[in-house]
């Protein structure tokens, strides 16, 4: 029984290894493809990066652009798809890492000759997010300079309002 596990696990391992390096092999460099357009057209082929830009919606279909810092490719997806994706790199959003496996074309039929990928499969490899927003320290004490005023301003008019109102009491008083 005690063997019967250890084959289990040893199997189990062998094939996450095999599967983790299998993925990163075949992911091909957007570059790669740009450079070897026509060694790659019409071949199946996976390409990972950072969704940029926006979806441009064409009824059941998108285009999605994807940069994997080497280069940048126009991706055909259905519009289900590209609603998945939740964030797309601008200069505040850092995009989602998707992986995209389809038919690479360097001179698409169905697009008037455009470079661009026919997605048949899209894994979201990794959420985007909202970039900080680096705020300069120069305004930052700007802000602490009209806050300490601001108070400082409040601080001495609720004061004197006290020191008035004490002294119209008196006034009253005395007369
Ligand atoms: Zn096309």
């Amino acid at each position: 029984m005690r063997t019967l596990i250890k084959a289990f696990l040893t199997a189990c391992i062998v094939s996450f290894f095999f599967t983790v390096t299998a993925n990163a092999a075949d992911t091909v460099k957007i570059n790669d493809l740009i450079n070897k357009m026509t060694y790659y057209n019409g071949r199946l082929v996976t390409v990972e990066g950072e969704a940029v830009g926006e979806t441009l919606e064409r009824g059941e279909y998108a285009w999605v652009n994807i940069n994997d810092g080497s280069n940048a490719i126009g991706i055909w997806l259905t519009s289900g798809d590209a609603e998945r994706i939740s964030y797309f790199g601008d200069y505040k959003h850092i995009g989602d890492t998707v992986r995209i496996t389809g038919v690479f074309s360097e001179n698409c039929s169905e697009h008037g000759g455009d470079v661009d990928i026919h997605c048949d499969r899209m894994d979201i490899v990794c959420k985007g997010y909202v970039k900080n927003e680096v705020i300069p320290r120069t305004k930052i004490i700007a802000a602490l300079i009209l806050f300490g005023s601001a108070s400082t301003v409040t601080v001495v008019y609720f004061t004197h309002r006290r020191f008035q109102s004490k002294l119209d009491a008196r006034n009253y008083i005395s007369k």
